[in-house]
């Protein structure tokens, strides 16, 4: 079981965002998509999510065709990187809201959601509005609600993209640590190398619209594929 993407390719007008993209992603696995701005990483995971339709190829997420379902039957939570929370809803019921509005019982929906606060250190902000949190804590409030509904598979997009350093690299910590306790399949969105190698099991790394190499971290340091992979992996400080 995994995330099977075949021959997708997707144009904008005559501009080619992805030409024949295939990646098998395993399940469990935290694999990051790498590479620079304007390769086509958002437009993949969008194609994932169901978010955007490939023009053609084939997505198969858990062994289900999922390239013609609509996102709300693909059974994933993302995360972005400029996350919408509900500015009038405490912590919690922004966690709560994708149980609340599938009618799940309500002590059960507490329970859910004690447990993820914990799992994301925010037990005693529960009863707080998003905007007194730290932008670090509101990415984790957003893990949080996209795991509430128990999502086959974990999608990011940039997540810590706005945050300073100091704070990219806790929470880049704390995704790890996370994924080694949920195990979801997760598939990450960066730009940034060193993010990738510190993180991911895997790594696809994609250049405008083609994927160039995948491999683990190890993998791809000791053999890039060709020099646009080396060059893009550099040294890493
Ligand atoms: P990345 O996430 O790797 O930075 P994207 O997937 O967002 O790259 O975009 C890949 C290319 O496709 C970019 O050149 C971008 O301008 C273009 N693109 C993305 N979405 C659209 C769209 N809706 N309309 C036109 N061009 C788009
Ligand atoms: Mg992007």
């Amino acid at each position: 079981m995994s995330i099977e993407i075949t021959n997708v390719g997707k144009r904008f007008g005559s501009f080619v965002a992805l030409d024949d993209v295939s990646v098998s992603i395993p399940s469990g696995q935290l694999t990051a998509l790498l590479g620079p701005s304007g390769g086509g990483k958002s437009t993949l995971l969008r194609i994932i999510a169901g978010l955007e339709q490939a023009d053609t190829g084939r997505v198969e997420i858990e062994g289900v065709d999922a390239t013609n379902l609509p996102p709300q039957k693909r059974n994933v939570g993302f995360v972005f990187q400029h996350y919408a929370a509900f500015k009038h809803l405490s912590v919690r019921r922004n966690v709560a809201f994708g149980l609340e509005i599938r009618r799940r019982p309500k002590a059960e929906i507490r329970e859910r959601v004690d447990e993820l606060l914990a799992l994301v250190h925010l037990e005693q902000f529960a009863d707080r509005l998003p905007a007194q949190l730290s932008g670090g804590q509101r990415q984790r409030m957003a893990l949080a609600r996209a795991l509430a509904v128990e999502p086959t598979v974990l999608l990011l997009d940039e997540p810590f993209g706005a945050l300073d350093a100091k704070v990219r690299k806790e929470l880049r910590d704390w995704l790890r640590r996370l994924h080694d306790e949920v195990h979801v399949t997760t598939v990450f969105v960066t730009h940034d190398q060193e993010e990738a190698l510190e993180v991911a099991d895997e790594i696809v790394v994609i250049n405008e619209g083609r994927i160039e190499q995948i491999g683990s971290p190890d993998e791809l340091y000791d053999a890039p594929a060709n020099d646009f992979v080396m060059r893009f992996l550099g040294p890493v400080t």
